[in-house]
């Protein structure tokens, strides 16, 4: 079975290309031309009622094959029986306690923590394992602040695939585990998550190794806009609707290099495209303080291609990026929504980890939680009403980063092996 899509679109000059005409981005504006992936709507209208992808048995992003980018036939067959026929369909957690805290009534948490190797990157990285197969690749790499990394380390473990990984030296532990876990060859770079990225590129031009770089390889948005089909799809179920798929009125998502976000878009353009839902949702990205270019550009008014490189911090490590390597989606799947964009401080940050945990079970790593964080902000700031259906993504694990957790959270009670200092340690708590 072919796949429906019709070509790539340059998202700075609109020119379109053929598949195969190009690999990565477009000619004319080198790293920064990042594409977009164009379907043939009205076909996938003729051919795929929206049913026949919500009875699909297949609890996976595979479950949305006939809109994805990639051989079918070559997925299915690489899926069957491995960890990456597991990625996606994640819970949707209705979050009563924590909406009545804020003053909301429909609060959900779309839980991506319990991803096979424990984040978001599993949707894009899924991908980039299909298609790196479809081109017959040796290698397939990635430069990554630790997580994209992770997912697709594992992912290439799960089918017997060679990886090679840039990291910045400063990535949590954890992530460095994984990877060395899941035998990828692993160089940590001594240098920021920017430059191990463009010493990626350098290297995968010139060893002839397949890309999934974020923002750069095309497919990867279509990765992540799984996300929003299946928020779509399970917000129809636990509402009771009519339709296959029905869109919240708020989706609330941490930014870093803004793939997420512009992949989330693009799954509900096109679900909108379709007519499979009636209305937009409102985006809402949340970046770090100490790393909100694109906070900065969203309120200056500037387009992607006005941006520069700035200082970026944060101990969010999966939302920190001098230069969101996809500003030019990020962007416009705020400006296109009628969304916004707010920074929220470490300090608020981290307070999001207990909060979220002890308020609805999830155990997120900080970039996750700032987007809990990020709506205590637009709550206060009336940017989300009481009535709105509002969905947080929680994109990482808790453990992928406890030396943070245990800031937030302090020490345990120590005791000794006796009932009495039990009783103290309970009495002073
Ligand atoms: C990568 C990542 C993000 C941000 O995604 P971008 O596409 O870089 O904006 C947020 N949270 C977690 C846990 C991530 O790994
Ligand atoms: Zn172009």
């Amino acid at each position: 079975m072919t796949h429906h899509v019709l070509g790539l679109r340059c998202t700075i000059c609109g020119a379109e290309y053929r598949v195969g005409e190009v690999d990565y981005v477009c000619p004319r504006h080198g790293h920064d031309g990042i594409l977009d992936v164009l379907y043939d709507y009205a076909r996938i209208r003729r051919e795929v009622a929206p049913e026949r992808l919500t009875t699909s048995p297949d609890r996976s992003i595979w479950r949305y094959l006939p809109l994805m980018p990639v051989d079918a036939d070559l997925a299915r067959s690489l899926a069957e029986g491995t960890v990456l026929g597991s990625v996606g369909w994640t819970p949707l957690f209705p979050a009563p306690r924590l909406a009545a805290r804020l003053g909301l009534k429909h609060l959900w948490v779309k839980d991506d923590s319990r991803q096979p190797t424990a984040s978001f990157k599993d949707r894009a990285s899924a991908v980039a394992v299909v298609k790196a197969r479809e081109r017959g690749a040796e290698v397939v790499t990635t430069a990554s602040t630790g997580n994209a990394a992770a997912a697709l380390a594992g992912l290439c473990a799960a089918v017997g695939q060679r990886n090679v990984i840039f990291v910045p030296r400063t990535a949590p532990q954890a992530k460095v585990a994984q990877l060395l876990a899941f035998g990828a060859t692993v160089l940590l770079v001594d240098g920021t998550y920017d430059q191990a990225f463009d010493l990626c590129l350098e290297a995968a031009e010139a060893f002839g190794w397949y890309n999934r770089n974020t923002a750069y390889n095309p497919y990867m948005s279509e990765g992540k806009k799984t996300a929003a089909y299946e928020i779509c799809e399970q917000l129809a179920l636990a509402t009771g609707a009519a339709s296959s798929f029905r869109a919240p009125d708020v989706i609330l998502i941490p930014v870093g290099d803004g793939c997420i976000i512009g992949g989330i878009h693009k799954g509900l353009r096109d679900l909108a495209a379709l007519n499979w839902i009636d209305r937009m949702p409102r985006l809402i990205g949340v970046q770090a303080a100490g790393s909100s270019p694109l906070v900065d550009a969203w309120e200056r008014g500037l387009e992607g291609w006005e941006m520069q490189m700035v200082e970026a911090h944060s101990v969010a490590d999966s939302i920190v990026a001098g230069l969101p390597r996809d500003r030019i989606k990020a962007l416009r799947a705020v400006r296109e929504t009628g969304g916004a964009y707010v920074r929220v401080s470490d300090e608020e940050i981290l307070a999001a980890i207990p909060a979220l945990a002890q308020g609805c079970g999830v155990f997120a790593e900080p970039a996750a939680a700032a987007a809990y964080a990020g709506l205590v902000r637009a709550v206060e700031r009336g940017l989300v009403g009481p009535e709105e259906r509002v969905v947080v993504l929680a994109t990482g694990s808790g453990l992928k980063d406890v030396a943070s957790v245990m800031k937030a959270t302090g020490q345990p009670l120590t005791v000794a092996p006796d009932l009495q200092d039990v009783r103290r340690a309970l009495a002073q708590r």
